[in-house]
């Protein structure tokens, strides 16, 4: 018999983890960090003792799924981290940002300790585990190297699903259809919720960018260094090589987001058919006339000289630290600035406060009046929304035995609950914090 404990992004989308039980072997799928306020102090201690830890199963590099890595090593973990080749590279600039931020975690060589860990795993690659436990990973299509896990083990099979992407987005490939399972623990962070198709994206970059061109204002882009960036980045250099805006400076003003964009570069064969064909054209997807990048805080500094039009992309995504601060800090109280959120923005972020264009923000300790012009470009988004989760779902061939939905806040997932019940007629559970089931 074996087990699986929920052990958390129960009722909440940060602090994924689960803990594997079987013939005295103990395997974590995700050790994440909880980053929504009300759940900070969940990051305080494990509920197992991590030295016991046999293997972690790592879906992708987000910190609301890998963050506590680091703890887990410090507090002794030993075992095996098991991932792909694109997570274990984006894993070390999110655990070094991670502990630059909060230095207090522990020594400065604890990513070190955690890469040393780490073994890279192909999509489709089937992996043995001591004790008769066999998985894969399959592509996601979330960000670079995501994976849902198929894991075999007590002669069942149980899948995985970590954060579910989104058909036509951009640079990686569709998420890839999952055909059978026993059990399915699931995400559901946009149950309930619609996105517009990326396509749209970039329509209205376009129109931002050519409007700001005429009025010859400043365009900020707050942006996630992971996925995001490059997307923006991906769109920028079609708009720009297609003739269809003419090249205006764009400065990615965030080192993170450099080393990442570094990461994606690389790792063509993980590429859509899209990208690749430009690859295969001699357009390199990540460069075009007038493409900067800041790495230094001088760097940074300078773009002050420039005259606009410029368009900035720097973290972080909700203006909640790193260099889009001093940007905006100057340049909000001008209606010759365009502020352009292309990521969620979360309750009681100064991007929240933008966004709902209250006439003044709290910028780190100052207060600064928003007079911007705010733009919203919903099409973004890493994740499923309702109706492909529904999809992803739909492409098993015989009915799940029983579904698990997680992370994702109680109101979307009692919704997706509701219409995997009604569509599916399968047997669905919203789990609670601790949740054990025996198979
Ligand atoms: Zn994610």
């Amino acid at each position: 018999m074996g087990s699986l404990t929920f052990i958390g992004a129960c009722g909440t989308v940060t602090g994924s983890a689960y803990l594997l039980e079987s013939k005295g072997k103990k395997i974590l799928i995700d050790c994440g960090l909880y980053q929504e306020e009300d759940f900070l102090a969940y990051n305080r201690s494990f509920p197992f003792e991590p030295k016991e830890i046999d293997y972690v199963i790592l879906t992708h590099a987000h910190l609301d799924h890998s963050g506590r890595l680091l703890e887990l090593v410090r507090d002794g973990f030993r075992g095996e981290i098991l991932t792909t080749q694109p997570t274990i590279e984006l894993l070390d600039i999110v655990l070094n940002d991670r502990l630059h931020l909060e230095p207090q975690i522990g020594p400065r060589n604890l990513p070190d300790k955690v890469r040393e860990l780490c073994w890279a795993f192909e999509y489709g690659e089937m992996v043995d585990i001591p004790g008769d436990i066999h998985f894969r990973f399959q592509d996601a299509g979330h960000i670079l190297g995501a994976a849902n896990v198929e894991l075999w083990c007590e002669g069942k099979k149980i899948v995985f699903s970590g954060d579910i992407g989104r058909p036509g987005t951009p640079i990686i490939r569709d998420p890839t259809p999952v055909k059978t399972a026993d059990y399915v623990i699931m995400e559901s962070t946009y149950g309930g919720r619609k996105h517009p198709p990326f396509s749209l994206a970039k329509r209205q970059l376009k129109a931002i960018v050519t409007s700001a061109q005429k009025e010859r204002v400043r365009v900020f882009i707050p942006s996630f260094a992971i996925g995001r960036t490059q997307e923006l980045l991906y769109f920028f250099n079609e708009l720009v090589e297609d003739g269809e805006i003419k090249p205006l400076p764009v400065i990615v003003d965030s080192p993170m987001a450099l080393k990442v964009t570094k990461v994606y570069a690389r790792h063509t064969e993980l590429y859509d058919e899209e990208a690749l064909k430009r690859l295969e054209r001699g357009d390199k997807i990540f460069s075009f006339p007038l493409l900067f990048s800041a790495a230094s805080r001088k760097a940074s500094q300078r773009i002050e000289e420039l005259s606009p039009p410029y368009v900035v992309i720097a973290g972080s995504g909700m203006v909640t630290g790193g260099r889009i601060i001093e940007h905006l800090k100057r340049h909000l109280p001008s209606r010759k600035t365009f502020v352009v959120f292309v990521g969620y923005q979360a309750k009681g972020t100064p991007g929240r406060a933008i966004l709902e264009r209250l006439p003044r923000v709290k910028l780190n300790h100052s207060t600064v009046e928003n007079r911007a012009r705010i733009f919203r470009i919903e099409a973004f988004s890493a994740h499923a929304d309702h109706n492909e989760l529904l999809i992803w779902l739909g492409h098993f061939q015989e009915k799940p035995k029983r579904v698990f939905l997680t992370h994702g806040e109680p109101r979307a997932r009692s919704k997706l609950l509701k219409a995997i019940r009604e569509k599916y007629g399968l047997k669905v559970e919203a789990p609670g914090l601790n949740r054990k089931f025996v198979f």
